[in-house]
């Protein structure tokens, strides 16, 4: 497995004010949505494009244009949703799954509620959107059922990870043939009794979703 801190000042700059605890929820929004492209820019370094030719008003140029099949992007609701139009922003053509996954608060153990994505992932290139990568159960629940049905490429884009979580899906995914890749704002210090990230940003969700904090 690939992991990937995207180093960078924008992003550092745009992470430390979703951080801060006084940050709205509208603009903790555009934040995590600039944040996104911004890693979606450094994730897709390897999306898969084909040879073409173009007329220009001068001339021919020989150039690429993204191949298909289209990429698949899933956001992992409901955090994940935050992430999606700066996702899109960047790649505009790609197909949209969705994937429901809960996590129980005492046991941290996560589970699907809602899928919907293609039956068949041959030949796709995908990329999970999951604001924290806390323990890893979500994401390692996200890879299997996205490798079982036959992905080709699985890269997860998210804004904190704590070394737990990275380590759990290494080890996970310690007999995965396919390239998986998790591309990060940054990697954290670790994670509390609660399994939050620390220092992290808090609930993501409710930070993007406004259900607790300011106004
Ligand atoms: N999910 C969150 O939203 N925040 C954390 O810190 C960990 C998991």
């Amino acid at each position: 497995m690939q992991i990937l801190v995207a180093d960078h000042p924008l992003i550092a700059h745009k992470l430390t004010a979703l951080r801060d605890q006084r940050t709205d929820s509208p603009t903790f929004r555009r934040l995590a949505d600039e944040l996104v492209t911004l890693l979606a820019y450094e994730a897709t370094r390897d999306v898969r494009t084909t040879e073409v030719d173009v007329v220009t008003p001068i001339s021919h140029a020989r150039g690429r244009r993204l191949a298909r099949p289209r990429p698949l992007v899933v956001p992992v609701l409901r955090a994940g949703l935050g992430m999606l139009d700066g996702m899109c922003r960047l790649l505009p053509t790609a197909e949209v799954g969705f994937l429901g996954l809960v996590r129980d608060e005492e046991t941290l153990v996560s589970t699907t509620y809602a899928t919907r994505l293609p039956d068949e992932l041959a030949g796709r290139q995908i990329y999970v959107l999951d604001p924290m990568l806390a323990t890893g159960g979500t994401l390692a629940a996200t890879m299997d059922l996205l490798i079982e049905r036959g992905a080709d490429q699985v890269t997860a884009i998210c804004l904190l990870a704590a070394p737990e979580g990275l380590a759990m899906l290494e080890k996970h995914l310690a007999n995965v043939t396919i390239p998986i890749a998790v591309v990060a704002a940054a990697i954290d210090q670790g994670l509390n009794d609660q399994g939050y990230i620390v220092p992290g940003l808090g609930d993501a969700g409710d930070r993007l979703y406004g259900t607790t904090g300011s106004t």
